[in-house]
């Protein structure tokens, strides 16, 4: 892949997060595996509603962009790991909804039972509790990766949330990418409405 093969899905894809209000201010990043060394992700500081093509970088999976001096999104090194740690991820979306936000202002670990749309992860059964973790905020983005990463490794989540702040889904393909967040974010939904109804 490269980077003019990825930039157009992922400009697509921060329009349309953008529609679902998944990505206010210039919060969220997005990204797509280029080689087993290198990824496109958004640079710091954009509206991911309003993406040009000079938006998308390339920086190998230490974070480090290939042109020096533009800066890449502050989370770069959570979807480098991701990249790193699981060989089949093609693309990496990461916003800022209200439900995963407040959510995850409420609950340690989140749990999603006996919802139909939790096959959109590859289960073929609605009888399943599948859980997504909620994980504690930190500026401090490498400390963050290094903390969740026996987490990742240990048991591989259909995504995760960072508490108070977004969530981070991903998917073999910014397509596929985008199907899974809007899954979670629909589930998310799912049970904030169903809190209230309790
Ligand atoms: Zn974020």
């Amino acid at each position: 892949m490269r980077l003019t093969d990825v930039a157009g899905p992922l400009i697509e894809a921060g329009q349309r997060m953008d529609a679902r209000n998944w990505v206010p201010g210039s919060s969220g990043n997005l990204s797509a595996r280029l080689t087993d060394q290198n990824i496109a992700i958004t640079r710091s500081g954009v509206h991911k509603g309003r993406l040009k093509p000079d938006d998308i970088i390339d920086v190998n999976l230490d974070g480090q962009p290939a042109i020096q001096g533009i800066k890449p999104s502050a989370e770069t090194l959570l979807h480098c790991q991701l990249y790193r740690l699981f060989t089949p991820i093609g693309a990496v979306l990461h916003g800022h909804s209200v439900a995963a936000t407040v959510l995850s202002m409420h609950s340690s670990e989140i749990q999603f039972s006996g919802y139909e749309l939790i096959k959109a992860f590859g289960y073929n059964t609605h009888e399943i509790d599948v859980r997504l973790p909620v994980y504690d905020n930190d500026q401090d983005i490498a400390r963050l990766a290094a903390w969740i990463e026996p987490f990742l490794t240990r048991d591989p989540p259909i995504g995760y949330v960072i508490r108070g702040h977004g969530v981070y889904a991903w998917g073999t393909s910014v397509e596929h990418a985008f199907w899974r967040l809007e899954a979670l974010e629909f589930l998310l939904q799912c049970e904030i409405e169903r809190r209230h109804l309790a």
